[in-house]
């Protein structure tokens, strides 16, 4: 379907209608398109193809129709002007930085970021000459300090995993851009279901697919989306030339999981809040830490920047350790991985898993204690997923 020339279509319309290019088969659903080469109908075009006469799929390093389809849809919900889909999250983020940056130039950072994102900076992109300045993420005044004439980049992720820190993602935007940096924001967290970080001047937006946007934690992958020029030329141009691009299968999948994501975001955002103000009552719980909760210190901010508070809720635990690992082991519902995003709701002990390689300093500096436990809600019934973690919490007591 073209829907070019219906630019009013709201979000949940171009969730499930965006990007469909049907073929000459008619069908309804969106097809596979499991070719790794394009045919040509003689030489001359081929050569058109090659030289860039002539537009058109060659390689499917290069482009394919599935991924097309995926990469469009993804735009057109950020609200981004185009979209490259990449083979994992983390190939989004290495083809931003490679593209955008060269040596001696300089990154600041939230320093709560994801931890591969933190080891792609201060492993290999510092063999390169790219460093990166870490600061916390809600500190404006930081982000400001920490700025130097060859500074290029601000990274972060909002809500900030595990803690759910908010950044104001336009606070920093005007920062950056008045010195000319541009501002790049992880939006795993919400989705643009629940967030648009261009609406609030980014630049670039980054996912991991293999979250939300699949949503039932099947393939991994990732997307960069932003304007033209650096997305869809550069950041392009690297990804068809160094090759981590997004399989036909993938693009599949995430293709469809967008049909639902914002029907997925929303319930688990109910069910997280409820969780939430439930996990607030129990005598075992010294904090909880969610964004739709009036307790959270930036509760405003969320109401403004997101139209829901997701599906990650953290809580401390009066018992430490022993009092977290006696609640994971009690559910028998809940998942135990450090996979998020899932329909399936997952429980993750983060001092010991996602955040067990820093040193005990580290941890204490990122606020993350020994009775720290993250449940990402998915869609199961919340009083199922409440009797499962009441089972643990009858122990504590
Ligand atoms: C998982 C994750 C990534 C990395 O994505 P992969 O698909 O695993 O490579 C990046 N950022 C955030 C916030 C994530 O949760």
């Amino acid at each position: 379907m073209d829907i070019d020339d219906s630019p009013e279509l709201g979000f949940a319309s171009l969730a499930v209608r965006a990007g469909q290019a049907r073929t000459a088969e008619g069908e309804h659903a969106e097809p596979i398109f499991a070719t790794s080469s394009f045919v040509f109908a003689n030489a001359a075009e081929a050569a058109a193809r090659f030289s860039g006469a002539l537009p058109g799929n060659i390689y499917s390093r290069f482009t394919n129709p599935t991924v097309r389809m995926f990469q469009e849809r993804l735009a057109a919900l950020e609200g981004g002007e185009t979209c490259i889909a990449t083979s994992s999250g983390m190939a989004a983020i290495l083809a931003t930085c490679i593209t955008l940056l060269k040596s001696g130039d300089h990154i600041v950072s939230a320093s709560g970021v994801f931890g591969t994102t933190l080891s792609l900076f201060n492993q290999y992109l510092s063999k390169f000459g790219v460093a990166t300045t870490y600061v916390r993420l809600s500190d404006l005044s930081a982000w400001k300090a920490a700025i130097r004439p060859e500074t290029r980049l601000f990274y972060l992720e909002t809500p900030s995993n595990p803690l759910m820190e908010l950044a104001d993602i336009q606070a920093l935007a005007d920062l950056a851009h008045s010195h000319n940096i541009l501002l790049v924001v992880d939006n795993c967290f919400c989705t643009p279901a629940l967030q648009q970080p261009f609406k609030h001047g980014a630049d670039l937006v980054i996912h991991s697919a293999t979250k939300y946007l699949d949503g039932q934690g099947r393939c991994v992958g990732g997307a960069v989306v932003g304007d033209q020029q650096r997305v869809g030329v550069d950041i392009y141009g690297f990804l068809r030339t160094a090759g981590p691009t997004m399989s036909p299968f993938n693009a599949w999948v995430f293709l469809k999981g967008l049909e639902t994501l914002r029907l997925r975001m929303l319930a688990c955002s109910e069910s997280a809040l409820h969780l939430a103000q439930w996990l607030e009552t129990q005598p075992a719980v010294e904090r909880v830490y969610y964004p739709g909760l009036p307790s959270h210190p930036q509760h405003e901010l969320a109401k403004q920047q997101q139209s829901a508070f997701g599906g990650i809720v953290s809580f401390d635990l009066r018992g430490g350790r022993e009092a977290a690992w006696t609640l994971i082991d009690h559910t028998r519902l809940i998942s135990i991985t450090a996979n998020l995003g899932d329909a399936k709701t997952t429980i993750t002990h983060p001092a010991t898993t996602t955040h067990g390689r820093l040193t005990p300093e580290e941890r204490e500096r990122a606020g993350i204690g020994e009775g720290l436990v993250r449940v990402s809600v998915g869609l199961e019934d919340l009083g199922d997923l409440q009797h499962d973690l009441d089972r643990g919490f009858q122990r504590l007591v």
